[in-house]
């Protein structure tokens, strides 16, 4: 199996988040900076061990001076689970 990428499908008004081992996820972000905290998010909880999406989010918030948000636990993205 080879790793799963995340990949940030860009428009001009906003981004689909998708990753290369989950064909049934996507989500939506506005901007490349919450992609990759999205897909950083995804990244955790999914694909652990896992550091492509962190560390392009991690990069997208130097870029933009601000510090990394948190990471969101799976129980809270899916509370129905
Ligand atoms: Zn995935």
């Amino acid at each position: 199996m080879t790793t799963p990428r995340i990949r940030l499908d860009r428009t001009q008004i906003s981004v689909v988040v998708t990753c290369s081992a989950c064909p049934h996820w996507a989500a939506f972000a506005w901007d490349d900076l919450d992609g990759w905290r999205v897909g950083r998010d995804h990244e955790a909880n999914v694909h652990p061990g896992n550091r492509q999406a962190a560390t392009a989010y991690a990069k997208a918030a130097e870029r933009a001076g601000i510090t990394p948000a948190p990471a969101i636990p799976a129980a809270r993205l899916n509370p129905r689970q």
